[in-house]
């Protein structure tokens, strides 16, 4: 892997200009994920999430089947490993308390599945109902 490949100097931006609007996405970026946390730019920037928002709730308001997280929460000790390992900063194991796991923010990316070691969370498929 060469990591300088086509650059000059290990830069990628070749004039002045480039380089303002490269440092400037990449403020906006610190700034969001100071303020909304990780994933900031899929909370807050992202142009297909309303979409993915809108689709979600119409699957839920007719039960489609589908893939989703399910919970057996009475196996939770309530260490918080899911809520740290979660890719999009959601409360996981404040949602598990509440038997509602459900929420628009979830990737379905597995990574609270992962971290629990009790198997309280896990795929399913099913209607939600
Ligand atoms: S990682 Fe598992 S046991 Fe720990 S709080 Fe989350 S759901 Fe509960
Ligand atoms: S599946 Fe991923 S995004 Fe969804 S709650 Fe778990 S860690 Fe967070």
């Amino acid at each position: 892997m060469n990591l300088t490949w086509r650059t000059q100097n290990g830069i990628s931006v070749s004039d002045t200009h480039s380089l303002i609007i490269y440092l400037l996405i990449i403020l906006i970026f610190v700034v969001l994920s100071a303020t909304v946390g990780r994933r900031a730019g899929c909370h807050a920037l992202c142009w297909m999430a309303p979409f993915m928002v809108i689709g979600r709730r119409i699957r839920n308001v007719l039960a489609w089947p589908s893939l989703r997280l399910g919970t057996e929460k009475e196996n939770c000790i309530q260490c918080g490993s899911c809520t740290k390992a979660c890719q999009m900063s959601i409360e996981v194991m404040d949602l598990v308390q509440i038997d509602k796991i459900e929420t628009q923010d979830c990737i379905l990316c597995g990574s609270c599945i992962d971290a629990c070691q009790k198997k309280v969370i896990r795929f399913a498929f099913s209607s939600g109902k």
